[in-house]
């Protein structure tokens, strides 16, 4: 530490601007002898970058010294604002800055620790982002005098271009980063809420059962389609509004099969006696993956086959944290949004009508796509049928006998009271004691008719 009392400039700050400000503790790592504490602020729900120490008095420190940078950055000169000064902090794109702001300690989770990008909105252009090197903007040896050190801009730094999706919210390309010679997803999204919820979801989790994060940017217009191709969608008028900012994110690549598409794949083979297998290695991973996220206070709310997507070794990566959001928590704008644009067909009951909702809503999820994953449901109006009673726990007839130890485990996870469907980490054991062994000659003659 260097000696100065940071924790107190930044209460000025606070005090001055009448700011809310206050420290988020993220527990500690290493063992007794080289243990370190990680602590962050956080100034009118603005995020800032973590700050470590010895103990938590230097973590805070530092938390608060990282504040000051990022304020800096965003307001030079802020220190000397008296309160009418700082009521025009608001300006057009302060949220934005809020938003990118917290990308940072996001991205320390994925080992960039040392690597940060800040941008400012108070730019002509939009964005400027900054190359920060522990806490200090560092200059590139091409960029003396500037400290504009890094732009990120899609389509200068990739090529090979290729739309893989659009989802409700926006678009996703396959692109290859020119500097490394990689291919990404890179989903693009107008910088609202969801934009940011999405992408800190993204930046915190580590798992193998996720798509992995790279980085995310933001840029003020959104990325034309070539004219040849056959969009007809908002690509072209995306640039319209001025104030509108787009988020890039940068992840890896999955297969471009998601889960529906294996679902219908597997529908339209009317007999495949490794379903049943490959969908327990599938539901596993899924699982896996949920109650990571759970582990960390969150819930998807998305769950559903067209968000469950496959890596290079057939391995499940869950995307789509659109709609990610803490455990327990009413949000209603991001609730009124789950009701309109949320895949209702995957929707727990109370999600559907009630305002508050936890983590059970994604069991309820799991269970109907593990319902899917499993019973062969050949047409669309036959889905449609079935879909309604399997929602109320009552799989069509024979499923039972097929599926014994599934279809137990299944209806406890649809049931109606959320409290009355397992966690996500009873539903890893469950699935862990599923025997794939024939259950029994007579009901294997069974197998299959669904
Ligand atoms: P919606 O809300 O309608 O489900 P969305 O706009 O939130 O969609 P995503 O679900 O994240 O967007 O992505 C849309 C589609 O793009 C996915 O269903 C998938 O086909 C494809 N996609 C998304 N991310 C990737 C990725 N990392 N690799 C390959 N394909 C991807
Ligand atoms: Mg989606």
């Amino acid at each position: 530490m260097d000696g100065e009392n940071y924790v107190g400039k930044l209460n000025d700050y606070a005090q001055k601007t009448r700011s809310v400000l206050y420290y988020k503790e993220l527990g500690s790592d290493g063992s007794d002898h080289s243990k370190t504490f990680t602590l962050r602020a956080v100034i009118n729900g603005r995020v800032y970058p973590n700050g470590v120490g010895k103990n938590k008095k230097e973590a805070k420190q530092n938390a608060a010294k990282q504040a000051l940078i990022g304020l800096e950055l965003q307001d030079p000169g802020y220190s000397t604002a008296d309160e009418n000064e700082s009521s025009t902090s608001g300006q057009p794109n302060g949220q934005l800055n809020d938003s990118l702001s917290s990308f940072n300690d996001k991205m320390n989770h994925l080992g960039y620790d040392a690597l940060q990008v800040q941008s400012n909105f108070n730019s002509q252009d939009g964005m400027i982002p900054y190359l920060k090197v522990n806490g200090n903007i560092k200059k590139t040896p091409s960029e003396n005098s500037s400290t504009h050190l890094a732009t990120a801009s899609f389509t200068a730094d990739f090529d090979s271009v290729e739309r893989l999706g659009r989802g409700g919210f926006g678009h996703v390309y396959k692109a290859r980063r020119k500097l490394e010679k990689r291919f990404y997803a890179v989903k693009i999204i107008r910088f609202k809420e969801k934009a940011q919820r999405e992408v800190e979801a993204l930046a915190k989790f580590q798992h193998p059962n996720i798509v992995r994060y790279h980085t995310a940017w933001t840029e003020p217009s959104e990325y034309k389609s070539d004219s040849s191709s056959s969009d007809s969608d908002s690509t072209s008028q995306s640039s319209s509004s001025s104030s509108a900012q787009y988020l890039y994110i940068q992840m890896e690549l999955c297969d471009k099969k998601t889960l529906r598409e294996w679902i219908d794949e597997k529908n339209g083979q009317q007999r495949d006696h490794k379903r049943r297998e490959e969908g327990l290695t599938i539901m596993k991973q899924i699982v896996n993956g949920v109650v990571y996220i759970h582990s960390e206070n969150l819930l998807h709310r998305d769950l559903k086959p067209a968000n469950i997507m496959f890596g290079n070794e057939g391995e499940v990566k869950i995307g789509d944290f659109g709609l990610v959001t803490e455990d327990n928590k009413s949000d209603e704008n991001l609730i009124e949004r789950t009701k309109s644009t949320g895949s209702k067909s995957y929707m727990a009951p109370e999600q559907r009508s009630h305002s508050t909702y936890d983590r059970k809503v994604d069991i309820f999820a799991l269970g109907l796509i593990y319902f899917e994953v499993l019973c062969n449901i050949f047409t669309h109006s036959e889905r449609s049928e079935i879909w309604e009673d399997i929602r109320g726990q009552k799989p069509p007839t024979g499923f039972a006998l097929k599926f014994p130890q599934e279809h137990k485990l299944i209806t406890s996870m649809l049931c109606a009271m959320p409290e009355d469907r397992p966690e996500a980490s009873e539903v890893k054991t469950e699935l862990e004691t599923i025997s794939l062994t024939p259950v029994g000659a007579q009901k294997k003659k069974l197998c299959w008719i669904i």
